[in-house]
């Protein structure tokens, strides 16, 4: 699914001269490249406070303690998302709120999240979803009108933009009251380990964060709130350091191999492609509004479980992004979810399959996976 040997390849230098360079200063925690990472990760997303964390699972729940989320408060998320964005909703004790998607995009639908608002809820929790945000400018618009937390879960589109309707650009992450991100190695930005972050642009919570993420402390060895222990390691940075200045073109590359993809599929009746969102039909070649975290179809007519079979014979990885909707997960249950409400979710579930999406991938792929797909679909 995806090859980070190439990447490697490009930053090998500058990675090794970095790690022989904190191995020698022993400064592996909190030394001086979470810093200037931190900074330069600030600098191009246009946000004022970025918070390095330990990974992105971690982000999610720092960025809900920041904002002084209480049990019994309901957060409203996405049913069909990774589970780690209502795991830290569970384990803080707040009451996860699954709302369906919409089909073309996959993410949160906006009138469900409004129809599932109620007097406890405190916050909306969109994701971007494979690489793209959700729709934004309508969730800004119901959170203020409802006085709501917006969290984005920006784990999978670090370096996506996302156009208002008056064509202004801002970062995916930057939108809400708080972003957060996954930088996991398979991640569009990854490590070669775990690593996180909390984006924001309010000073007072920025500062409620440093805390959290080191154990609640402001002045060493007073401890004023209850915090975690979630940091970023110096190793981690520096890989992280190195690779930035290289985003969007990395994104560029993944943008390149869903064009190929497009073309080679768009025109079969039994596939449908990526949708993408306004100012951008069809991928335009300035459009930088989808970085492909993921490069989803869905199957029609109850085909994509053979097709996967199909793809795992001939050697082609696949991946089901997800197989289950999280209101059916025995971890999420709730006897308040009505099957009617989660159509979406529940179809997506039986008919998505992402394809193979990294920096690497050449047209000689490209073209054996599009056959492949077209030659079992008939
Ligand atoms: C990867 C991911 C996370 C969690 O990130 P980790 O760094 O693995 O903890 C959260 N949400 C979504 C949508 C993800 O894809």
């Amino acid at each position: 699914m995806v090859d980070l040997v190439g990447q490697y390849q490009d930053i090998k230098e500058e990675v090794q001269e970095a790690f022989s360079e904190i191995l020698e200063s022993a400064a592996f925690i909190n030394g001086p490249r979470v810093k200037a990472f931190q900074q330069a990760l600030e600098e191009y997303l246009g946000v004022a406070h970025v918070i390095p964390c330990a990974n992105g699972t971690d982000a999610l729940q720092i960025a809900m303690m920041g904002l002084g989320l209480k049990p019994g408060d309901e957060v409203i998320t996405a049913d069909f998302t990774f589970a780690a964005t209502v795991e830290v909703i569970g384990l803080l004790g707040l009451t996860p709120v699954l709302v369906d998607v919409r089909p073309d995009t996959f993410n949160i639908d906006p009138e469900a999240v409004e129809k599932a608002i109620t007097p406890k809820t405190k916050a909306i929790v969109p994701i971007h979803l494979f690489g793209q945000c959700a729709e934004m400018e309508a969730i800004l618009e119901i959170a203020e009108k409802h006085n709501l937390y917006v969290i984005e879960d920006n784990a999978q589109a670090i370096g996506a933009n996302y156009k208002f309707a008056d064509g202004s650009l801002k970062k995916a992450g930057t939108l809400g009251h708080v972003g957060a991100t996954s930088f996991f190695p398979s991640k569009n930005l990854g490590a070669y380990g775990d690593g996180g972050a909390i984006f924001t642009d309010d000073a007072e919570l920025a500062h409620t964060l440093r805390g959290i993420v080191n154990h609640g402390m402001y002045e060493r060895y007073y401890h004023d709130v209850i915090g975690v222990n979630s940091r970023l390691d110096s190793l981690q940075a520096a890989v992280l350091q190195a690779k930035l200045p290289l985003l969007d073109g990395y994104c560029e590359k993944r943008r390149n191999a869903a064009r190929a993809y497009n073309r080679a599929l768009a025109d079969h009746p039994e596939i449908t492609t990526p949708v993408t969102m306004r100012g951008c039909a069809g991928i335009c070649d300035t459009c930088d509004c989808h970085v492909f975290h993921q490069y989803t179809l869905k199957i029609a007519n109850g085909k994509r479980d053979g097709l996967a079979a199909h793809l795992a014979e001939q050697g082609i990885p696949h991946g089901i992004y997800y197989p289950v909707p999280l209101h059916r997960q025995k971890a999420y249950a709730d006897p308040r979810y009505n099957e009617a409400d989660f159509p979406v979710t529940n179809s997506l579930s039986e008919e998505v399959i992402s394809l193979p999406m990294h920096t690497e991938l050449d047209q000689e792929q490209l073209d054996f996976i599009c056959k492949t797909i077209l030659q079992y679909l008939g």
